[in-house]
């Protein structure tokens, strides 16, 4: 009956009431921002359920927006749906791509799985990652990833690469200061993102839907 479930990729009753449980705790954009876009989130479920617990997901997206606020930029949730089967563990290259399938409209698309495996020769864990699929970049989340892991991926998403500035989640590189807590996108960076999120506008990949308050 599992096996049933899941290749349909139906939610069980519990399911669909962590699904639903996951919008009410992520508000919408802040009213003050220039800028608000919307995420569609595709949660990975195993038979024990979705991967993570709604409250995760809510605290990813409040922490993506703190971090985001320098650029009068918000986010907010447009819908949640279960990841189609096999999204709990992604091992390959083709299982990324095959999320694509899963990806339309103005919206960025973020996929939650148990376990994210790198597909390159690095051996280092792999807490996210932002993807290229149909001339936009995903963001495949794992249930193992930092709280600012969205907000990390985002900023990949809005054009940044990895970089060496102390201050910014932005920076791989293992350190002692400044002190996590402290640690956001650098002046540098959120100067470089304005006109990344132009670029995602004028392709229509996301919307303004702070444009619409007007
Ligand atoms: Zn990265």
């Amino acid at each position: 009956m599992l096996a049933v479930l899941a290749i349909c990729g139906v939610a069980s009753a519990k399911d669909t009431a962590s699904i639903d449980a996951i919008s009410p705790l992520t508000p919408p954009c802040d009213p003050a921002r220039a800028y608000c876009f919307a995420v569609q989130l595709h949660v990975a479920q195993t038979a024990d359920g979705l991967v993570v617990p709604p409250a995760w997901i809510a605290n990813q997206l409040a922490i993506a927006n703190q971090h985001f606020a320098p650029l009068d930029v918000g986010f907010q949730i447009a819908g949640v749906q279960v990841a189609p089967p096999g999204t709990e563990h992604v091992r390959t290259r083709a299982q990324r791509n095959a999320l694509g399938s899963a990806v339309t409209g103005r919206v960025i698309h973020v996929f939650v799985t148990a376990q994210l495996e790198n597909v390159d020769q690095s051996t280092t864990p792999v807490f996210g990652v932002a993807w290229r699929v149909k001339q936009r970049k995903i963001i495949i989340l794992s249930a193992k990833s930092w709280d600012r892991t969205l907000a990390h991926e985002l900023g990949h998403v809005f054009g940044l690469p990895h970089s060496t500035y102390p201050i910014s989640i932005m920076n791989k590189t293992p350190r002692e200061e400044p002190a996590r807590e402290t640690r956001t996108f650098a002046d540098e960076e959120v100067a470089a993102m304005g006109p990344g999120m132009k670029r995602l506008l004028r392709s229509k990949v996301i919307e303004n839907l702070a444009r619409r308050r007007d």
